[in-house]
């Protein structure tokens, strides 16, 4: 077990563990129980801005680093975090809450954003053209972007925090993170890890804050700060977006989804559950790619649906970190009320409870199928972010199409079906910014991940995610 005394819960910057100027601290609380794990330090602004000058003092000297040096660095922090794999899972089961399965698969996926990216540090392109007037050459290079300011959800506490360092640091910026004040510990250990690694200090600055409008504010209209890359929430991210605008700092959103899960009549059926489970139940339903509204077929409605509440009521529900659970807690107080609002506003509109339904003691939510739920109900077209799935028939494509659209989102969308040709013409139509083809499961550091619509601007992940942080120059020469 984690000895939580020892673990880092300081200010990380420039490459030191500084306490916060504000006294007061953030408790870190297990969701399972409610207890504090620990606590760590709150930072001011001030604080904040002494992260800016360390990641600026730290930049030049990090962007002139050769970029297999840069490599190096990632390549040694994905082999340390392949070591620890379960001691990093368990940190994330106890901040976090959720099931050490998925604990154990976020640390892989975490991990495998530094490999990728220690490839890609040595893939940066460039373009010689001779311009079609024939007198000039177009020579284009691409620049590190500089510091970076990088702001994470709670839901992947280790993935999303290295799917935004990994191509920073391969691209030659330094940067500030702060991640969610729920799950502080991951962020901090990761910080530690990768001076392991040998990321010199101030490349990699980590604060946390139990104010982070402010914070960010004030970093967002610092003019030392080039970029901004955030997961989160669509209504913090459109916030965010209006304070980078004063300095038109560079902005990479992932937001928030809602996603639509198509089984149509051709499916197969055990793959099609096989898929909802994981697109629905991966850390319990807190996923931003998790699977909201299952739209099915009519012909294949009641074996699914028979089936889903079959797999869903198998599952285990208690602390993450005990060896048993298959759905953890949900993180906070505030996450239960809001998914037990929305169900008992479905229900209020018509929808019947299949299974579950019902709120647990704490932060638990059991594995909840309803059927029924009205268009238009706030079921279905809010993230529900919980262990409940909304299912409703349908009979035609077209139909299934424009109920899959009909959201302000666009992140995720999957398609069951066993004729290739119908799903990619469905895939062609499907307004979203990924979509899983008898796949549950979309993520993979080499895929670009990303949303249209509300649900984002640019892409995390493949060599997109690479060029987020670097600038376009181009150079007029001739010779
Ligand atoms: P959130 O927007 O409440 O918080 C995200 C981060 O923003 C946290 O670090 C939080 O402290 C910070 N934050 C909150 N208010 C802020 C403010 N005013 N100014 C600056 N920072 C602020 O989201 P959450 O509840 O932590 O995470 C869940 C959301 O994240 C969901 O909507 C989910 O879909 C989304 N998400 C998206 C992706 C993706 O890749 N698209 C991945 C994971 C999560």
């Amino acid at each position: 077990m984690i000895d939580t005394r020892a673990l880092p819960t300081e200010l990380f910057i420039g490459g030191a563990w500084v306490p916060s100027s504000r006294t007061t601290r953030i408790d870190v609380l297990d969701p399972a129980t409610g207890h504090a794990i620990t606590t760590v330090a709150d930072a001011t602004v001030e604080d904040g801005l002494a992260a800016v000058s360390a990641a600026h003092a730290a930049f030049p000297g990090w962007a002139a680093t050769a970029p297999r040096e840069r490599g190096e660095v990632l390549r040694r922090a994905f082999e340390l975090i392949t070591a620890r794999v379960e001691w990093f899972a368990e940190l994330i089961a106890r901040e976090n809450g959720k099931a050490m399965p998925d604990a154990r698969a976020e640390v892989r996926y975490a991990a495998e954003f530094f490999r990728w990216f220690a490839e890609e540090a040595v893939r940066i392109p460039g373009d010689l053209r001779v311009a079609p007037g024939g007198a000039t050459r177009v020579l284009v290079q691409h620049q590190p972007v500089g510091v970076s300011f990088l702001i994470t959800p709670w839901n992947f506490p280790a993935a999303m925090a290295t799917r935004k360092i990994g191509p920073a640091l391969a691209a030659g910026c330094t940067v500030v993170l702060k991640p969610a004040s729920e799950t502080p510990l991951t962020a901090y250990a990761m910080a530690a890890l990768l001076a392991e690694a040998g990321a010199p200090p101030g490349v990699v600055n980590v604060i946390t804050t139990s104010k982070p409008a402010p914070l960010s504010a004030a970093l967002l209209h610092d003019p030392r700060v080039r970029k901004l890359s955030f997961t989160g929430s669509t209504a913090v991210g459109r916030h965010l977006l209006r304070e980078a605008a004063d300095h038109i700092v560079n902005c990479s959103m992932e937001l928030g989804g809602n996603a639509p899960f198509l089984v149509f009549d051709d499916a197969d059926l055990a793959g099609a559950l096989d898929g909802a489970m994981i697109a629905k139940m991966r850390n319990g339903g807190e996923a931003c790619t998790s699977a909201n509204r299952f739209y099915v077929q009519r012909g294949i409605v009641d074996r699914f649906t028979e089936g889903l509440v079959a797999r869903m009521g198998a599952m285990v529900v208690g602390p993450g970190y005990d060896e048993r659970t298959t759905c953890g807690p949900l993180i906070n107080p505030a996450a239960v009320e809001k998914v037990d609002a929305l169900v008992k506003g479905a229900v209020a509109g018509g929808a019947r409870v299949l299974l579950g339904g019902t709120r647990g003691a704490g932060c638990f939510y059991p594995p909840t199928v309803l059927v029924g739920a009205p268009v238009g109900n706030a079921i279905l077209r809010e993230e529900i972010f919980g262990p409940v799935a909304v299912l409703v028939p349908f009979d035609t494509t077209e139909e299934a199409v424009a109920l899959a659209n009909d959201t302000e989102y666009g992140l995720v969308a999957y398609v069951y079906s066993e004729d290739l040709k119908k799903a990619l013409a469905v895939a062609d139509r499907l307004e979203f910014g990924m979509v899983g083809i008898n796949r549950g499961l979309i993520s993979d550091p080499s895929a670009p991940f990303g949303g249209v619509k509300e649900s984002g601007l640019g892409r995390e992940g493949a060599h997109e995610g690479l060029m987020a942080y670097l600038e376009t120059k181009y150079i007029a020469a001739a010779w």
